[in-house]
């Protein structure tokens, strides 16, 4: 049984990837509003940097752990965000992201049937694979090689979706899953190697600005902000509406139309230059939103434009600092 606290009636919330992009600006919007949080992160591919700002805010509270072990603690609500994101990151270690993603699900997912407590998990566009239909809408079933080198993410994150509907059905769990779209913006790792940030880092540096493949290949960008108002709102909807909801942008762009925005953003000398496509990289992706529009009243309202700029004055911050 959850022993809830005696004397306190704010929500308590545990973020688990509370130390990475996303997870962070998660916690400064539930801080924001009142919420306690309880950040658990393994600093993977996160860090104390992204969190530095809330260590003075009592209600915050950061706990080094590894999800793919159990975990105990008491807690009114979860979201699960903890796995690496970036491809060269989830490819450095195949087996821990395998791990991360069904282990780290089945911990949490335990841990909120303790509890009884609502459990929102962070899955991906990527469970769509290499999508045979235009824009992907959440009854799709997607086109996933289970052997690649991106299997270990699509994969688990797919077996994710999986055990949150089985522990939904089976046990009556309240859960909320998210199929995330590519989401940029501050805080990205400058050397993840995905797309947004590595073309802002190179144009900012005046390198070339490496296109994989012809650059034809099409993805949609959700600026940070759009998509964690998205997770509150999804998270906040009434019990039985459990997802998967497509949360992204459907503004569709190719990768050369993005590197012509950066240059063009960051006034720079950079040149194109062309280098092989990694193996089953998706050749487009572009959400249908109908469902979060419908259900979530949610839509994305930052242009491309408008946050590429924002990223763009994050890095040349951090790039400055470097510098210094
Ligand atoms: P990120 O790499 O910045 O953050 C992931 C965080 O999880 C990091 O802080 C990392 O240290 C932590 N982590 C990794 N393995 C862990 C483990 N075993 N135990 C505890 N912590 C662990 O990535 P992000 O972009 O913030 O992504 C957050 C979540 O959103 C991930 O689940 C990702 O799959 C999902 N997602 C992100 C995007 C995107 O475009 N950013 C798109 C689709 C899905
Ligand atoms: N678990 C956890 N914290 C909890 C409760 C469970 O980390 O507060 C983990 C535990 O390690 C267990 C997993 O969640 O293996 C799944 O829990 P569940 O109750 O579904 O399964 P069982 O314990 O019966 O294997
Ligand atoms: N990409 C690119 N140059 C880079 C990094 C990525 O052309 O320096 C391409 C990559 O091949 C893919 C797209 O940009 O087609 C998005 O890549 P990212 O790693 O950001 O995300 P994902 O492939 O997971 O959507």
């Amino acid at each position: 049984m959850s022993q809830k606290r005696l004397y306190d009636s704010r929500k308590r919330i545990l973020v688990t990837g509370g130390a990475g992009f996303l997870g962070s600006h998660l916690i400064d919007r539930l801080l924001e509003r009142g919420d306690e949080v309880l950040c658990v992160d393994n600093l993977f591919t996160g860090t104390k940097r992204n969190i530095e700002h809330l260590h003075a805010n009592p209600r915050f509270e950061f706990l080094r752990h590894d999800v793919t072990f159990p975990l105990y603690v008491e807690v009114d609500e979860i979201y699960n965000l903890a796995c690496p994101a970036a491809p060269i990151h989830y490819q450095h270690d195949p087996v821990q992201t395998t791990k991360t993603s069904v282990h780290g699900a089945i911990n949490m997912l335990g841990l909120a049937k303790r509890l009884g407590c609502r459990i929102f998990q962070a899955s991906t566009s990527e469970v769509y694979g290499d999508p045979t239909v235009h824009p992907q809408r959440e009854d799709y079933w997607g086109n996933v090689n289970s052997v690649g080198i991106r299997s270990c993410y699509d994969e688990g994150k797919r077996c994710a979706e999986t055990l949150f509907f089985d522990y939904h059905r089976q046990l009556g769990l309240d859960i909320k899953v998210a199929r995330i779209f590519n989401t940029y913006g501050p805080r990205m790792h400058p050397n993840d190697g995905r797309v947004v940030s590595n073309f802002i880092v190179q144009a900012l540096r005046g390198q070339d600005i490496t296109i994989y493949g012809d650059g034809t290949q099409t993805r949609s960008f959700c600026y940070v902000d759009d998509l964690v108002e998205g997770f509150l709102r999804l998270m906040d909807s009434p019990e039985g509406f459990t997802g998967p909801v497509n949360l992204g942008n459907p503004g569709e762009f190719t990768m050369i139309e993005l590197a012509e925005k950066v240059i063009a953003l960051t006034n720079s000398r950079s040149t194109l230059s062309f280098h092989p496509l990694p193996q089953d990289d998706p050749t487009q992706r572009c959400p249908d939103i109908g469902l979060a529009r419908r259900a979530l009243q949610w839509e994305p309202g930052v242009p491309l434009d408008e946050g590429l700029a924002r990223t763009v004055a994050y890095f040349a911050g951090i790039m400055e600092v470097q510098n210094a």
